[in-house]
């Protein structure tokens, strides 16, 4: 079995649509997972505002606008009128859903069913597609296996059971479709696996069969060395390892959702990441095969906080750390860099829901100062420690960009820098040039 994830802009139109058949049409097994159409999570972000802003009119315009830009996919997709037929009344039932929340209460929970309205779109699109052409698919319920737990972990118990119990109704048929991104929470209600999650679904289910492969189809030809949004020349790295992968998808190379990687690398599936728009492009296979002595890539992770913390009982004291740490974790906020000395030591986090309790509850035994619109930087590579001038290279290529933190040492995988988020751009240009001669 093999899994094929297409995002958004690989789902955008209804050309796209119509494109997906010559990558999914072979007859070996796979299960194709779907993003909602590109702009289509973003359009339900902006109603789900309006409506927690009781600004109902605003989203019944929205509302109407989406679902015009539906009417017309449809008119282009379809040339049967059973099919047209289909695609009317889906879309007319997802609208009437989505609208029936301007007359109610509108909270965290109406929101994400809102959320999950793109990809079951999408899905079912694609799905009477194929029917009309000819072609045997079956489509699979996301929520019917897909399941988060009380900590937003994946309950791969459970979507290992479900998916295998889902598969083994359609004994005999070889392509799946799906929706990416939805799940159910520990209490059986809609959720999601935050924004781009669609990746994740595709690397939780081939995982949860243990895949013979992962495809991750996206709009670019691989991971790039560098973000190719700021920066003007990238190339794709044609190899990565699962924990050079993991450390870029998490420190913002968006092309994959954050956390996506470890179930594939838990069950050891290669992830395959390669391009709608040019098939034939090797792109970037990620494995467990580990090259050494390398700078492979950058990427940089936006909003984050740096929180210095400073107390003269720090000097020569254990269990310091221990209370500083505590706090992060009652409050469940992870920590991404951290460093230290004698009497003072700076973590930065990217969430800042409890940042007021979290410094209310720091104050009582240290000092604390903050600062917002920070950017880490994260080098990712294979530096061995026994290896000279990594960091020296690094340092050199930023030699003109102010540095608030520095953290190398913590994995060989990974050295990162943190700045203002305003120095970004050109820190990205300088490790570009410093690092790769571009
Ligand atoms: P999809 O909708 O297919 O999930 P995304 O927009 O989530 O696509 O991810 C693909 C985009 O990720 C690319 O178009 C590119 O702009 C961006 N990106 C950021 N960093 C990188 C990188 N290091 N390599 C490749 N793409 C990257
Ligand atoms: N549609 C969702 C989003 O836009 C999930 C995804 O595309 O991966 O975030
Ligand atoms: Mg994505």
């Amino acid at each position: 079995m093999k899994v094929l994830k297409f995002g958004g802009t690989s789902v955008g139109s209804a050309e796209r649509m119509k494109n997906l058949v010559a990558l999914i049409r072979s007859n070996e097994p796979k299960i194709v997972v779907l993003s909602a159409m590109s702009g289509t999570t973003n359009a339900l972000v902006e109603i789900s505002n309006a409506l927690y802003a009781k600004e109902n009119n605003k989203a019944k315009t929205l509302i109407d606008s989406l679902e015009k830009k539906y009417e017309s996919v449809l008119k282009e997709l379809y040339s049967k009128e059973s099919s047209m037929n289909k695609g009317k009344e889906l879309v007319k039932n997802h609208f009437e859903f989505i609208r029936s929340f301007t007359l109610d209460m509108f909270t965290a929970n109406e929101e994400k069913a809102i959320l999950a309205q793109g990809e079951l779109l999408s899905t079912a699109i694609e799905h009477f597609y194929l029917e009309e052409i000819g072609i045997d698919s079956v489509l699979l319920p996301a929520l019917n296996f897909m399941r988060i737990d009380k900590n937003d972990e994946p309950d791969m118990k459970y979507i290992e059971e479900n998916l295998k119990a889902e598969l083994k109704k359609h004994s005999g048929k070889n392509l799946f479709i799906t929706q990416g991104y939805i799940c159910r929470n520990a209490f059986g209600e809609t959720d999601n696996l935050k924004r781009g999650g669609s990746d994740y679904t595709a690397t939780i289910i081939g995982a949860a069969l243990s895949a013979e492969e992962i495809q991750i189809w996206t709009d670019i030809d691989g991971m790039h060395n560098n973000d190719p949004r700021i920066v003007e020349k990238t190339f794709p790295v044609t190899e990565l390892s699962f924990d050079e992968a993991a450390e870029l998808a998490y420190f913002g190379a968006k092309i994959l959702h954050p956390t996506c990687v470890l179930p594939a690398q838990k069950r050891k599936v290669p992830v395959r990441l390669l391009n709608t728009m040019q098939p034939q492009a090797k792109g970037t296979v990620i494995t467990d095969k580990i090259q050494t002595d390398r700078i492979t890539a950058v990427a940089a992770k936006d909003g984050i906080i740096a929180i210095k913390i400073k107390s003269a009982r720090m000097l020569l004291a254990y269990g310091f750390l221990r209370n500083v740490f505590e706090i992060f974790e009652r409050y469940k906020t992870p920590i991404d860099m951290i460093t230290t000395s004698e009497v003072a030591v700076s973590v930065t986090i990217d969430n800042d829901k409890n940042l007021d309790s979290i410094i209310k509850e720091l104050q009582e035994f240290c000092t604390v100062e903050i600062d917002k619109d920070q950017t880490i930087v994260c080098v990712v590579g294979n530096f061995s420690a026994d290896k000279l001038g990594y960091a020296s290279r690094i340092l050199d290529s930023l030699k003109n960009i102010p540095i608030r933190m520095i953290s190398y040492g913590g994995s060989e995988n990974n050295i990162s820098v943190l700045v203002d988020s305003k120095y970004k751009k050109d820190a990205l240009i300088s490790l570009n040039k410093g690092l790769f001669g571009l």
